[in-house]
C-alpha cells in the first residue's frame, strides 16, 4: 500500500508501510521516530505529544515493528496516524545499521526487499556496497573482520577495534559458523 496526496504546496500527506528504525525523545512532549519505507527511504518523523501517557500513536511505532503510517508534511514531517501490523525483528543492530547506513529521502527498493525477507547484517552491508565476504579490517588487513564501523565506513578486525566506541557508531558482525565452531571447540 502507497499513497500519495497533494493539498496544496504547503501540505502533502503520504500513506505508506514502515519498518520503525528508532524512536526518541524530543523536547518536553515530542518524540521523533526513524522509520525506513518502500519509496521514501529513511523518513524522520514527530510523533506530537507523543510521550503523553495517552499518546494513541506512539505505541504503534516501537523500533522493529512493521507499521502503516500517514504522514504529513508541513515544514516538517510529523504523524498522522500509524497503525502496528507485526513484530518484525528485535534485533536493534540492525535497526541501528540501516539507521547509520542510509539517507533520508532516498529510496532503495534492494535494502526494503532484503528488509522484508529478514535478511542478515552481512547481506544489508552488501547491498550497501560494503561486501562482507571480500572484506579485510582496514588497518591489519586480516580476513573475516567482526565489526563495520559506521564513521570511516570501513570493516575492522575484533584486535584493532576501538572499544571507545559507542553502540550506535558499529555494526557487529555475526559470527560465520566456521568461526563459532572453533570458538565452542
Ligand atoms: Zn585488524
Amino acid at each position: 500500500m502507497n499513497l500519495f496526496l497533494c493539498y496544496d504546496e504547503q501540505m502533502q500527506e503520504y500513506i505508506t508501510e514502515a519498518l520503525v528504525l528508532d524512536k526518541e525523545e524530543k523536547g518536553e512532549l515530542d518524540e521523533l521516530v526513524t522509520l525506513f519505507t518502500p519509496h521514501l527511504g529513511k523518513v524522520v518523523a514527530k510523533i506530537m505529544s507523543g510521550k503523553k501517557i495517552t499518546s494513541k500513536l506512539s505505541g504503534h511505532l516501537e523500533p522493529g515493528y512493521h507499521t502503516h503510517v500517514r504522514l504529513i508534511q508541513k515544514n516538517a514531517i510529523h504523524i498522522g496516524d500509524a497503525l502496528k501490523r507485526a513484530m518484525h525483528t528485535r534485533d536493534m543492530s540492525i535497526l541501528r545499521l540501516v539507521k547509520a547506513m542510509t539517507y533520508e529521502h532516498h529510496s532503495d527498493p534492494d535494502l526494503w526487499r532484503a528488509l522484508k525477507e529478514k535478511s542478515d547484517g552481512k547481506k544489508l552491508l552488501t547491498i550497501f556496497g560494503f561486501d562482507a565476504e571480500s572484506a579485510m579490517c582496514y588497518i591489519c588487513n586480516v580476513r573475516e573482520p567482526a565489526y563495520f564501523v559506521f564513521q570511516d565506513a570501513m570493516y575492522c578486525c575484533n584486535q584493532c577495534f576501538p572499544g571507545t566506541l559507542s553502540l550506535n557508531e558499529y555494526y557487529k558482525l555475526p559470527l560465520s559458523e566456521k568461526k563459532e565452531n572453533r570458538y565452542t571447540k
